[in-house]
C-alpha cells in the first residue's frame, strides 16, 4: 500500500492512499474514537488544522461547527457572539435574522443596534443624494 502525506492549500493534512485522497483528521478520529456521524465535522480545537493529535480533534454537527468558527460561545444554554461593527459580545437574540435553514437561525454579523445605525446612515445618504440632484 502506497501512502503519501501532504498539507493542502487550506492547511489540512491529506493522505493519498491507493490513489484516493483522505483527510487525516477524519482518519485519526475514526481510528481513536469511532465512526463520524453523517453531516458532522471534525473541529481542530486549537484552530491548527495540521495538528491532528486526537486531543485536538472534536466532532461537531455542522451548524455548531460553523458557530464555533464565528467566535460563538455557549453560555447557560444561549449562544453569544461578537458584533462585527461595535465589537460587543452579546446573546444571539440581539442579532437580526439573516435566514432560517434546516431549523437553524442564521444571524447577521451586526447586532440590532448597529444594523439600525447602518440603515439610518444609508437612508441619510440617499436623502442627501436626492437633495443634491434637486439643486
Ligand atoms: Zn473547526
Ligand atoms: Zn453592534
Amino acid at each position: 500500500m502506497k501512502e503519501v502525506r501532504f498539507i493542502n492549500d487550506d492547511g489540512y493534512v491529506l493522505i493519498k492512499r491507493d490513489g484516493k485522497l483522505l483527510r487525516e483528521h477524519r482518519l485519526v478520529y475514526e481510528r481513536e474514537v469511532g465512526p463520524i456521524p453523517a453531516g458532522w465535522h471534525i473541529h481542530h480545537v486549537n484552530e491548527d488544522t495540521a495538528d491532528n493529535r486526537i486531543e485536538n480533534l472534536e466532532a461537531l454537527p455542522w451548524p455548531l461547527h460553523k458557530r464555533r468558527h464565528c467566535g460563538h460561545v455557549m453560555r447557560e444554554g444561549v449562544w453569544w457572539k461578537t458584533c462585527t461593527s461595535c465589537g460587543v459580545h452579546q446573546p444571539e437574540s440581539e442579532f437580526p435574522t439573516k435566514k432560517i435553514q434546516g431549523g437553524v437561525r442564521y444571524t447577521r454579523g451586526n447586532c440590532i443596534e448597529c444594523e439600525r445605525e447602518r440603515q439610518r446612515v444609508k437612508t441619510a445618504k440617499r436623502k442627501a443624494t436626492l437633495n443634491a440632484s434637486r439643486s
